[in-house]
């Protein structure tokens, strides 16, 4: 069996699915690695570090998408790509199933198995090859770091002979994943850091990182059997806005995280609370690939609003490539492994399997999620 990695081709991304480590291992399976020239270009690794792990280094794009067994990518491929696949070809990438019906519709058609990483469960035994929680945690680390380079302000407490500075006050909405990782990173450069969540559970995990849980009286939230918050109502959303406005208005930074799997993700910031914050606050939306928690973010771009900076850069995990590459190619090692084959040295797609029948969205020829077929 061979697996393919073309070149990414979405705008500005720079990570990789595959990195050299990863392809050392992916070979010791007994699996043959076709990579694109440049494939790691942007996550600082040469075409030579490749050949020298063990890859065939290929500049007939087409031609390779063409021969691969598995083609893996992070970003979901373009029409010329899925063209170029086979019946039977497993495709793996962040297929983003819920905003590319006709893609996934495109998939179906042409017989490819296609597996969209987003879909993988968050189970512990899927933990390894869980990519949403391994870029979300960068994400998460490069909003705090994103802001600081923005806000005019330091972080720590300082005493000094020319007077004391307060901390920075950092307010992070929604501690997920990202969200949990932004509350430490914020509390290591000496922040003072305040959060909310609306599912239950997470208030001791924000305690437990030294940061204060915001109180906020919405009424019944939770959250799904797969651990992804429940969708507020518009009422539940008017009473949480109404709660933070005066922690954001008291906020130097304000961090938005929140999102709601499968849908838009909630407004949570609107142009009224935004001109109740200080000049020179500054705002990172995390969510902005999902339509953004903050009213009028513009993605990749920094917008002002009255002196506070709105920051809409869409591919966080992508400003720290070296290490988002890192840790993406090692959950597709992961997943290939788990599903490898040692006898017949071939991939064994088991539809029943739980994380398999869940991620697993398209395969003979038909859309085999119920969610997505539904749509
Ligand atoms: P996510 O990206 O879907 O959402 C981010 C956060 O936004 C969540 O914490 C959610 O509760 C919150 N949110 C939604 N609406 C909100 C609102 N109106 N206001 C404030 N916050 C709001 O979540 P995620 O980071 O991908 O994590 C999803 C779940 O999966 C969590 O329960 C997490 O602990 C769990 N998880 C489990 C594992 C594992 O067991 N292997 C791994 C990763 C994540």
């Amino acid at each position: 069996m061979t697996a393919v990695f073309p070149k990414e081709t979405h705008a500005g991304e720079s990570r990789a699915a595959a990195v050299p480590e990863q392809v050392a291992k992916l070979k010791a399976l007994g699996l043959e690695i076709e990579v694109e020239a440049g494939v790691g270009a942007s996550c600082g690794h040469t075409d030579d570090d490749y050949a020298n792990a063990g890859a065939t280094v290929r500049s007939d794009r087409a031609a390779m998408i063409q021969g691969g067994d598995i083609v893996a990518r992070v970003r979901k491929p373009s029409g010329d790509d899925v063209a170029q696949m086979r019946d039977g070809t497993v495709c793996i990438a962040l297929l983003d199933p819920f905003q590319s019906p006709d893609l996934i519709k495109v998939l179906a058609q042409r017989g490819v198995t296609a597996i969209s990483l987003e879909m993988i469960p968050r189970s512990t035994r899927a933990q390894k090859m869980d990519v949403l929680s391994s870029q979300a945690s960068l994400a998460g680390y490069a909003a705090v770091i994103t802001a600081a380079a923005q806000t005019g302000k330091i972080f720590p407490m300082m005493m000094t002979p020319a007077g004391t500075i307060k901390p920075v006050k950092v307010f992070i909405i929604g501690a997920g994943v990202a969200g949990l990782q932004a509350i430490a990173t914020a509390k290591r450069l000496g922040a003072k850091v305040d959060a909310f969540d609306t599912r239950p559970a997470v208030e001791e995990q924000v305690r437990s990182l030294g940061a204060k849980f915001v109180r906020i009286e919405v009424g019944e939230t939770g959250q799904t059997e797969g651990g992804y918050a429940k969708a507020l109502t518009d009422e539940q959303l008017k009473l949480q806005r109404e709660g933070m406005t005066r922690v954001c208005a008291e906020s130097d930074i304000v961090i938005t995280a929140a999102q709601v799997f499968g849908r838009r993700a909630p407004i949570l910031l609107t142009k009224e609370m935004l001109d109740a914050m200080k000049p020179g606050s500054v705002v990172v939306d995390l969510a902005v690939e999902s339509g953004g928690n903050v009213e009028g973010v513009v993605a990749d771009q920094i917008t002002g609003r009255k002196g506070v900076k709105i920051v809409g850069t869409a591919n966080l995990p992508g400003t720290v490539p070296v290490h988002a590459s890192q840790m993406f190619s090692s959950n597709i090692t992961a997943l290939i492994t788990e599903f490898w084959d040692k006898e017949s040295r071939t991939l064994k797609l088991n539809l029943d399997d739980d994380i398999l029948k869940s991620c697993v969205v398209t395969h003979g020829g038909r859309i085999v999620n119920e969610k997505l077929a539904a749509t």
